[in-house]
C-alpha cells in the first residue's frame, strides 16, 4: 500500500512539474512580442504621419512643427539614407532603390522605424514620408500598431515639386529629372491610396503647400494648437 502511495506522490510531482513547464512555455509565447516590441516599455507614444510628394517641403515643415510643438521628427528617408552610410546589410539595396526612385521594402522600412521609436526616449513623434504605400501601412499596423492621431498631407502641383527638387542642391542621388519623374509616379500610384484611406478615417489634414515657409506653417498651426 505504501508503495502505491509513494508512486502516487511521484506521479503528482511529475504532473505539477509538467504543468509548470507547460505554463512557462505558454507564458513565454505570450510575452515574447511584448518583450521585443514597443509595448515592452509600457508606453504608447503619440504618432503623427506626414505625407506629400517629392520636394513638397515635408522635411522643412516637420522641423518647424517638431520645434514648436515638441515632437521628435523621424524622416523615414533619412533613416534609409543612414543605412546606406553605415555598414548595414541593406545599404546597397537601399542605395539602388532610392537612386531609381522606387520604394524600399516594408520589411526593412518598418524595422528601421520600429527601432528608431524604441530607442528614443521621446513619446511624441512626427513620422515623415510614411506610410508611402498601402503595404507600408498594413506592415506598420501589424508590427507597430499604434494608430496615428493626425496624418498631414502637404499638397502641391507636380510642376512646382519638380522645380523645388531641382533647385534644392542638397546633393541627393535622387534629386534629378529622371528619378523625380519616377518618384512622382510612385507618389500618385502608391501614396494617394494611403491618403484616401486616412481621409475616409477622418484623420487626414490637407495643407496647401504653395507659398512661403511661414505661410505654410501658419496653415499647419491650428492643427496642433488645439
Ligand atoms: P524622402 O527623403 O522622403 O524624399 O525619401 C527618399 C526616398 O527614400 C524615396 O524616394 C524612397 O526611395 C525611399 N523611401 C522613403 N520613405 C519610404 C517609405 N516609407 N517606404 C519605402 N521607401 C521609402
Amino acid at each position: 500500500m505504501e508503495q502505491y502511495q509513494e508512486l502516487f506522490l511521484v506521479l503528482q510531482l511529475v504532473k505539477v512539474a509538467y504543468g509548470l513547464k507547460f505554463l512557462e512555455a505558454f507564458s513565454t509565447e505570450v510575452l515574447k512580442p511584448a518583450e521585443a516590441g514597443i509595448l515592452s516599455r509600457a508606453r504608447t507614444p503619440t504618432i503623427n504621419f506626414v505625407l506629400g510628394g517629392p520636394g513638397v517641403g515635408k522635411g522643412t515643415q516637420c522641423t518647424r512643427i517638431a520645434e514648436t510643438y515638441g515632437f521628435t521628427h523621424l524622416s523615414v528617408g533619412d533613416l534609409l539614407r543612414n543605412e546606406i552610410s553605415s555598414t548595414s546589410e541593406y545599404g546597397d539595396m537601399i542605395l539602388e532603390t532610392i537612386t531609381k526612385g522606387k520604394i524600399v521594402s516594408s520589411e526593412v522600412t518598418v524595422k528601421l522605424l520600429k527601432k528608431a521609436i524604441e530607442t528614443s526616449e521621446a513619446d511624441r513623434f512626427l513620422v515623415d514620408g510614411f506610410p508611402r504605400t498601402e503595404e507600408n501601412r498594413v506592415a506598420y499596423e501589424q508590427i507597430i500598431g499604434i494608430e496615428p492621431e493626425v496624418v498631414l498631407f502637404f499638397d502641391c502641383d507636380e510642376e512646382e515639386m519638380m522645380k523645388r527638387v531641382l533647385h534644392r542642391n542638397q546633393g541627393r542621388v535622387d534629386d534629378n529629372i529622371d528619378t523625380t519623374i519616377e518618384r512622382l509616379k510612385v507618389f500618385e500610384a502608391y501614396t494617394l491610396p494611403v491618403i484616401r484611406y486616412y481621409t475616409e478615417k477622418g484623420k487626414l489634414y490637407k495643407i496647401n503647400a504653395i507659398g512661403t515657409e511661414d505661410e505654410i506653417f501658419e496653415r499647419v498651426r491650428p492643427i496642433f494648437s488645439t
